[in-house]
This record gives C-alpha cells, sequence and structure tokens, in this order.
C-alpha cells in the first residue's frame, strides 16, 4: 500500500528561474499564483471565497503528484488555497479558512506533450513571469491568477475574479495605467509577478525521509510504538478528553481532577513529543507525503474521526494524501504582532479510488489542527 513518506522542503527559485513554476513544467511549489494543469472546470471564485469571511482565497501551494499505476493520473496535481484573515484561523477543524482541489490528466491530452519538457539550462521560450490567460484564451485575475470573468469596464485589458480584487488593483497602480494599457501590454502576455495578496513563491523539493538511524535512537522502540497507536486512535483521545477535562467540573474531589488533568496533559505531551521527533529528524520539512499512509498530530486533541472525514462526491473514502507542516508559516511572511495566521497542521483526505470525469478540478477535504496550549508551553519550557 503506501510507501515511504516523501518531506517537502522549500527552495527560493534562481533568478530567471521561475520558468520552472510555470503550468509546462508540472511544478511543486508554494505561493505566487496557481500553475493550474487541466484547463477545464477550474475552481471559480464562488469556490475559492473563504467560508468564514467569504473574502478571496490566496493560492498557498499546489503539489505535483502523479499515480503511476493510472493512465487518467498521469499528470495530477493538488491546489491548496488559503484565507488571508488572520482571524478566520481561531477554531480547528475542517472548511473555513481552507480548501483544497485535484486535478488530473491523462498522458495523451491537448494541452501538454506526452513527452516530458526540456530541463536545465533554460529552454528557449520559456516563460518565466506567470500568465494572463490560460492556452484557452480563459483570461485570469491579474491579482491573483484565479480565473477572471470579469475585466475594467473601462480598458477591458485588466481581468479580475472578484470585485475585490478589482478594488486592490486599482488602488495598486490600475488607476494610473488604466487606459495607458495598450495592446502591446495585453499582447507581452505576463503579468507584475507579484502584490500582497500573493504568498512568496518558492519552489518545493520532494526527498524521501531518511529511515531513522537505529544508533541514534535513544527511545525503546516497544515504547515508540505505544505512543503511535495513542496518536492514531481517536476514540481512546476521546477517552482521554473525556477523563482531562469534560468530567472536571462533575469530580468531587481536586485530588482526582488533578490527577485526571496531568494524565490528559502527559497524553497530550507523548503525542507532541512524537511530533517533535518527526520534525527533528528534518526540522525544514514544510510538508509530508505518503498518500494511504499515516499522518502525525501535534496534539491529541482535535483529530478528526472517520465520520468527520466525508466520502467523495463518487461515494469512496477518503485516504489520507498529505499534511501541511507548521514550519511552512516562517516562509508565508505572515507573522504581525497581533494576530497571524497558524495552525499546527493541515491534513488533506484524497478519494481513494481517486475518481475523475471530464478533467474537471474536484474539491478535497482539508482538516486543520492547532497546538495545544499545553504543547505550546511544554515547547516554552524545553
Ligand atoms: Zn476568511
Ligand atoms: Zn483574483
Ligand atoms: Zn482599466
Ligand atoms: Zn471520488
Amino acid at each position: 500500500m503506501a510507501a515511504g513518506v516523501e518531506l517537502g522542503l522549500v527552495a527560493a527559485a534562481e533568478p530567471g528561474g521561475g520558468w520552472r513554476l510555470r503550468s509546462p513544467y508540472f511544478p511543486s511549489k508554494v505561493g505566487g499564483r496557481p500553475a493550474w494543469l487541466g484547463e477545464v472546470g477550474l475552481p471559480g471564485t464562488a469556490a475559492l471565497r473563504c467560508g468564514l469571511c467569504h473574502q478571496p482565497r490566496a493560492f498557498l501551494l499546489q503539489l505535483y503528484a502523479p499515480l503511476p499505476d493510472r493512465p487518467d493520473a498521469f499528470h495530477r496535481t493538488l491546489f491548496v488555497f488559503a484565507c488571508r484573515n488572520a482571524a478566520c484561523y481561531r477554531l480547528p477543524g475542517p472548511r473555513g479558512p481552507l480548501c483544497v482541489f485535484r486535478n488530473q490528466l491523462p498522458r495523451r491530452n491537448n494541452i501538454y506533450p506526452e513527452e516530458p519538457p526540456p530541463e536545465d539550462p533554460s529552454p528557449p521560450g520559456a516563460a518565466s513571469a506567470p500568465p494572463r490567460r490560460l492556452r484557452s484564451g480563459a483570461a485570469l485575475c491579474c491579482v491573483c491568477g484565479c480565473p477572471g470573468p470579469r475585466s475594467c469596464e473601462i480598458c477591458r485589458c485588466a481581468n479580475y475574479c472578484s470585485p475585490e480584487h478589482q478594488a486592490l488593483d486599482w488602488r495598486r497602480g490600475h488607476r494610473r495605467s488604466c487606459g495607458l494599457l495598450s495592446a502591446i501590454d495585453e499582447s507581452a502576455d505576463a503579468i507584475p509577478e507579484h502584490n500582497e495578496f500573493l504568498f512568496p513563491e518558492y519552489e518545493i523539493l520532494i526527498e524521501p525521509e531518511e529511515p531513522e538511524c537505529p544508533a541514534d535512537s535513544s527511545v525503546d522502540p516497544d515504547d515508540e510504538q505505544g505512543a503511535a497507536d495513542t496518536s492514531k486512535d481517536p476514540k481512546e483521545q476521546e477517552e482521554l478528553r473525556a477523563t482531562g477535562s469534560a468530567d472536571e467540573a462533575f469530580q468531587s474531589s481536586d485530588e482526582e481532577t488533578l490527577e485526571a488533568m496531568a494524565k490528559h496533559e502527559s497524553e497530550e505531551d507523548k503525542v507532541f513529543q512524537m511530533f517533535k521527533e518527526q520534525v527533528d529528524a528534518e526540522p525544514e520539512q514544510i510538508l509530508r507525503y505518503c498518500r494511504g499512509g499515516e499522518q502525525i498530530w501535534v496534539s491529541g486533541e482535535n483529530i478528526p474521526e472517520e465520520k468527520d472525514i466525508p466520502n467523495c462526491v463518487c461515494g469512496a473514502k477518503r485516504i489520507f494524501e498529505f499534511q501541511i507542516m507548521p514550519q511552512l508559516l516562517n516562509h508565508l511572511q505572515v507573522d504581525s504582532l497581533g494576530e497571524s495566521i497558524d495552525w499546527g497542521t493541515l491534513v488533506v483526505y484524497t478519494c481513494a479510488d481517486n475518481c475523475g470525469e471530464g478533467d474537471q478540478y474536484l474539491e478535497e477535504f482539508i482538516w486543520k489542527q492547532d497546538f495545544s496550549a499545553s504543547s505550546f508551553f511544554t515547547e516554552l519550557l524545553s
């Protein structure tokens, strides 16, 4: 079933190396605009609006994850979008500020050649800047790179996904360039690379997770197994939660309460320590990929049960495919003195059957888990 875990690390694009992050090169990348794979059934403005504040979500990352044994998924990419509003990240769980889409194409399709594109050095004519339009001619929003069916009423040269992005672009400078944008600019076929709505752009490099070297593992393997089982069993977690907090108010004895709390906290520490060990082996990991494998949790709290993960529209179950780690936050320039965009881990589940008809973009499921308060303090004290 699942092969080993693969880790994603970020790499700054080399100057002039932006072409590697565009659609013909099937990139895995963070930030900037999406490098769309298929050109039909792209998620529209409504699907991309935040479930909480209803503002357009920004493109967070995409992962090129073909399935070698599936001719219909010779090319396959997962796209994650995230709201830019920090207040939308207060609650854990599904929906809300995040969403994920899956798209796939067979090897023979009407967009990309059957043979892989030439690699370094930069092939002549490879576009470095993100495109203004899809090859089909459909316009993309010049702010966010998502489908842009609206255009500026005055010049008709600038396209937008939403009134919000039209207003943002007007303030950023379209006010001055509107009307001056000529057919020449339009034919340049590229748009300014960056704006404050977009997350910074990086390439994601994928490498296998090094198997743990037995020599420097001080942990008794049996012990570790026990801890792993704990993190996997949501029912047990549920019981722990119940003994740890829900019943507190009804405990007659303070001592019992304290004991229960201590037990809850030590279980909590165990889950968090497991997480830390996995991360310490490669502290730069921003994502972990293992389709059909196991996620690692940052906390014993707020782990979804099977019923919390909805089946795919085709009726099949969804399975774990990858998770985004908190390390990614360090690369997003989202730190601020007040509230900022935050998560412990974001876990993506996709259709076990990898269904797909007509090359559409299909929405999959993403779950946000936060650090628990106790693991946060453990970390501070360690
Ligand atoms: Zn929001
Ligand atoms: Zn937009
Ligand atoms: Zn205009
Ligand atoms: Zn499905």
